[in-house]
């Protein structure tokens, strides 16, 4: 069975962690078009010195290039039985050029999980994250703090503060989401495959939410 999955929400709902927990549980791969924009500028390759300056003032980079990395992505074979898009699509240009290329390509129209967080409790969450560079896992300083100070639990490295978790990028990141993403909430609700969660739970209520909502769409254990 093939499976596409898009997680919804705004900066600092938890979409990473929940696409994580998901990727894991459903052996399918998450794609988050943060993350291998994040890798482009780590290895220092020409995307990454084209990107580098609007994702840190916390603007959008242009359709063009998210929806070029998500063709080459998709392409491969490892992800074949499905994804779980996180941070893609963020415009209505890049939600229709990924039902095309998802009709195109033969794949089962996209299941969409919006995950509702209040604003200022999105503003707590992102101005406490800390994130490992290396396995993309998030903390928060208070919430989930990691358990060695500054250090990932799960592969060791140095915790960091992302570029555009500072606070005057948080709030154009926000404005970015309200602007151009939350009214992809109304897009995907009328085409139906469309599911709600709270999110402001813990992480594990929170992704027994995610699964209850998505159950008839799984494949039986
Ligand atoms: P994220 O980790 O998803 O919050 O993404 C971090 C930053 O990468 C965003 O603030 C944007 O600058 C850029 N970015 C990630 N995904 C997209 C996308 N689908 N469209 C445009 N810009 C994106």
């Amino acid at each position: 069975m093939q499976l596409d999955l898009y997680l919804l929400g705004a900066p600092g709902v938890g979409k990473g962690t929940q696409a994580q927990r998901l990727a894991a549980h459903l052996h399918i791969p998450q794609l988050s078009t943060g993350d291998m924009l994040r890798d482009a500028r780590q290895e220092g390759s020409e995307l990454g010195k084209q990107v580098a300056a609007i994702m840190d003032s916390g603007k959008l980079v242009s359709d063009d290039i998210v929806i070029a990395l998500v063709k080459q992505r998709l392409a491969r074979p490892d992800h074949a039985a499905g994804v779980i898009f996180d941070g893609f699509p963020r415009t209505r240009v890049q939600a229709e050029a990924l039902d095309r290329l998802l009709q195109e390509t033969g794949r089962q129209p996209l299941r969409v999980v919006v995950v509702d967080v209040g604003t200022d409790e999105i503003r707590r969450r992102l101005l406490g994250r800390l994130t490992c560079p290396r396995c993309k896992r998030s903390y928060h300083q208070t919430d989930s703090p990691p358990q060695h100070p500054g250090r990932c639990d799960a592969c060791g490295s140095e915790l960091v503060v992302r570029n555009d978790d500072r606070p005057e990028v948080v709030e154009k990141r926000l404005q970015a989401y309200l602007a151009e993403t939350a009214p992809l909430v109304d897009y995907y609700q009328r085409k139906g495959r469309f599911y709600r969660v709270d999110g402001t739970g813990s992480i594990d209520q929170v992704f027994q939410l995610i699964l209850g909502a998505l159950a008839a769409s799984l494949p039986t254990p």
